[in-house]
């Protein structure tokens, strides 16, 4: 039990990726605050987190909300007492070529994926400050390092998401503090389910390991930055992708 006594807060905790992180640190051990935009989901998820023996608490918040964040992490405190992983997974996608991409679309995607990031880890920051030490974990993608067509939003939240981390890693590495990034490849779960078979088949041409990731692939990398093992790793991305890019 490596989190015997941690907390740790993860945004978009209640189903795929972020289901799969809250699994991974809780049964480590960890109590985690579960954050998510729709209530229901996120009960059904702590019910089932609580039948493997996990402690789960949730709160209803949407990411791109900065006043609603720093009440979560006040709300996290005030019931667990500490803060000591964030993992700012929350995202979304809405694809479409540039030239008949909405500005709404554009938008959203930045506020959602790297605004929410921004809001979480501002909050997150000021126990860990106190604490002198925290774990931040942002969840990018493949795509923010080798583009996709059709996805020039989420690509550039993403890339900026890597940018964030490594120039918050350089601000706050002096307090204990890491900020480092997961990059999922192809990974199977209810964002990219419903993706036309051909594109399904295209990335799976391209994946040398020939097969999809899952959401535990993912998980177990961001235990790993949330360890002691990687107390010396700071502003680095991980790429979880089964070769895709290298
Ligand atoms: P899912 O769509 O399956 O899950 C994302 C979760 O985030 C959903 O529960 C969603 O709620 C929630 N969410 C969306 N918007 C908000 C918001 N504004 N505030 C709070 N919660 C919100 O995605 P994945 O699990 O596939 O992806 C998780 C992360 O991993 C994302 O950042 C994604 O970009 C990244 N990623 C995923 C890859 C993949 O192949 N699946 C590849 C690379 C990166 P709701 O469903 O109600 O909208």
């Amino acid at each position: 039990m490596i989190f015997r006594d941690k907390v740790s807060l993860v945004t978009g905790a209640s189903q795929g990726i972020g289901e799969a992180i809250a699994e991974e640190l809780g049964l480590a051990g960890a109590t985690v605050a579960l954050v998510d935009i729709q209530k229901d989901k996120l009960n059904q998820v702590a019910d089932r987190l609580a039948s493997l023996g996990i402690r789960a608490l949730t709160y209803e918040a949407d990411v791109t909300d900065s006043v609603r964040a720093a009440r979560v992490v006040d709300e996290v405190l005030s019931s667990l007492g500490r803060l000591d992983h964030l993992v700012n997974n929350a995202g979304i996608t809405r694809d479409s070529l540039l030239l008949r991409m909405k500005e709404e679309d554009w938008d959203l995607v930045l506020r959602v994926n790297l605004k929410g990031a921004f809001n979480f880890s501002r909050a997150a920051l000021k126990p860990m400050f106190t604490a002198r030490y925290g774990r931040i974990v942002n969840i990018a993608s493949v795509v923010g390092l080798m583009g996709n067509f059709g996805q020039t939003n989420y690509a550039a939240s993403k890339a900026g998401l890597i940018g964030f981390s490594k120039s918050l890693a350089r601000e706050v590495a002096a307090r204990g503090i890491t900020v480092n990034c997961v990059a999922p490849g192809y990974i199977a779960t209810p964002m990219t389910e419903n993706l036309p078979e051909e594109v399904k088949k295209a990335f799976l041409d391209i994946i040398p390991m020939k097969r999809f990731g899952l959401p535990a692939d993912v998980a177990r990398a961001v235990k790993f930055l949330c360890s002691d093992e990687a107390a010396y790793i700071t502003g680095q991305v991980i790429n979880v992708n089964g070769g895709m890019y290298m």
